[in-house]
């Protein structure tokens, strides 16, 4: 059986959930590369991150399902300052608030400055952590 790459992942845990997704509608799948990513996260880059495999025959069917997947998920998520969909939840690196950080994030990149998981909106360009969104939904 012949299976084409779909999609691309940074992380397992969005891969697994659309894995599922996809194996509960019938589609024959799989992840290529999860291991290696998962158990080394910094090969990502090296192995072109977690790919999403699908069988040949039912690539259109898939396709359809996870453009459906990712409308379902822009309509749940908006944005806090303009109410637009196209956001994502990204890794930004901290700024490096003294020298010592300044020279250890030149020498060694993200690795020596702890990373921070924002939303980031491609309309309006904001950006805005996990807590404000919870903060924005509470009633
Ligand atoms: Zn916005």
């Amino acid at each position: 059986m012949d299976f084409v790459h779909l999609d691309t992942y940074l992380n397992y845990i969005d891969a697994n959930i659309i894995l599922g997704r996809l194996e509960n509608e019938g589609i024959n799948c799989w992840l290529m590369d999860e291991n290696t990513v998962t158990v080394n996260p910094i090969w990502n880059q090296a192995v072109g991150g977690i790919k999403l495999m699908v069988a040949s025959q039912q690539a259109e069917w898939a396709l359809e399902l996870l453009s459906a997947f990712k409308e379902e998920k822009k309509q749940a998520i908006k944005c806090i300052h303009c109410g637009s969909g196209n956001i994502e939840f990204v890794t930004t690196p901290r700024k490096a608030s003294n020298w010592l950080g300044a020279f250890a994030g030149f020498f060694l990149g993200d690795l020596a400055l702890p990373v921070d998981k924002v939303y980031h909106c491609f309309d309006c360009k904001a950006e805005f952590s996990q807590e404000k969104m919870d903060k924005k939904n509470e009633f």
